[in-house]
């Protein structure tokens, strides 16, 4: 029942935003998962999405900018049987959290990311982010942004991401069909989501994405394949770029292949003992 993630508190966001199709869809493949909110944990960072902290019925830490990344991390290494899912924006991913997202990466720990990507910072009414496109006018770049954008798919791709996917808000269907992908993905999964900020983002609006998007037939066989896909800007594919599998981190540690860290003991741990090896 999708229903049952439902809060009595009623979304902020813009009608019309992409935000209100995404977290649909989240919905919709938790619930074809058979997942009850007690049985998985969300993490979520700082920005329009992220207030979805307050919008969903589960356990849900609220992190601080681009720190939902390594807090996730340590969820998951204190409950590796936990489903974790990590809801954040293409600034706080890209901008402040990029060393955490690519060292994810590099440890495939088996964690979920959903970016909604709008291309800019929506929370803070409109400045440029890392996947603002070059030349584009925002509030902080009113002749134009001057830095290329930052290519999530690409970059990803080649940090060792063993599940690189991009969806589209408003196609929902294949948005949940994606996300139930992503979730059941055995180690690290992106899916960066475009999504319109119909409040902010006057260049990629509707019209905009729905002459760019396409859905792919089949994932990419190789790396390069996948890769060479991603450099696309006439076009934007979506659906998944590649996947491949990989030990995750915790079937590589071998502490955690002895058991959960939660349930360790720890009564019999001298605390003072373990601080004034600190001091
Ligand atoms: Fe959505 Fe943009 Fe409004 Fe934020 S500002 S809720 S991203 S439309």
């Amino acid at each position: 029942m999708k229903n049952q993630f439902d809060t009595h508190i009623l979304p902020t966001w813009c009608p019309g935003c992409g935000n209100w199709s995404i977290f649909t869809a989240l919905k919709q493949a938790l619930a074809k998962n058979n997942l009850q909110p007690h049985e998985f944990v969300v993490v979520t960072d700082i920005g329009c999405s992220s207030n979805a902290a307050d919008f969903i019925n589960t356990y849900v830490f609220h992190g601080l900018h681009g720190r939902s990344l390594p807090v996730a991390t340590g969820i998951k290494l204190a409950n590796h049987h936990l489903p974790v899912i990590v809801i954040i924006g293409d600034g706080a991913c890209y901008g402040e959290g990029l060393n955490h997202f690519i060292n994810l990466m590099r440890g495939n720990h088996n964690i979920t990311v959903l970016v909604c990507d709008n291309y800019l910072y929506g929370l803070t009414t409109g400045q440029y982010s890392p996947t603002t496109i070059k030349g584009t006018i925002t509030k902080s770049t009113p002749n134009g942004s001057i830095e290329e954008a930052l290519n999530p798919l690409a970059l990803a791709l080649a940090n060792q991401t063993t599940f690189a996917a991009r969806g589209y808000a408003f196609d929902l269907s294949h948005l949940t069909n994606l996300i139930d992908k992503a979730i059941n993905h055995q180690g690290f999964s992106l899916l960066d989501i475009l999504q319109p900020c119909v409040s902010f983002n006057k260049t990629q609006t509707v019209a905009w994405y729905q002459e760019k998007v396409y859905k792919l037939k089949t994932v990419f066989k190789t790396k390069p394949e996948a890769f060479n896909e991603s450099l696309r800007t006439d076009k934007l594919a979506i659906g998944i770029f590649y996947q491949e599998d990989r030990l995750t981190y915790d079937r590589e540690d071998k502490v955690l292949q002895k058991g959960l860290l939660v349930d360790k003991k720890i009564d019999k741990i001298n605390i003072g003992k373990l601080v004034e090896g600190f001091v």
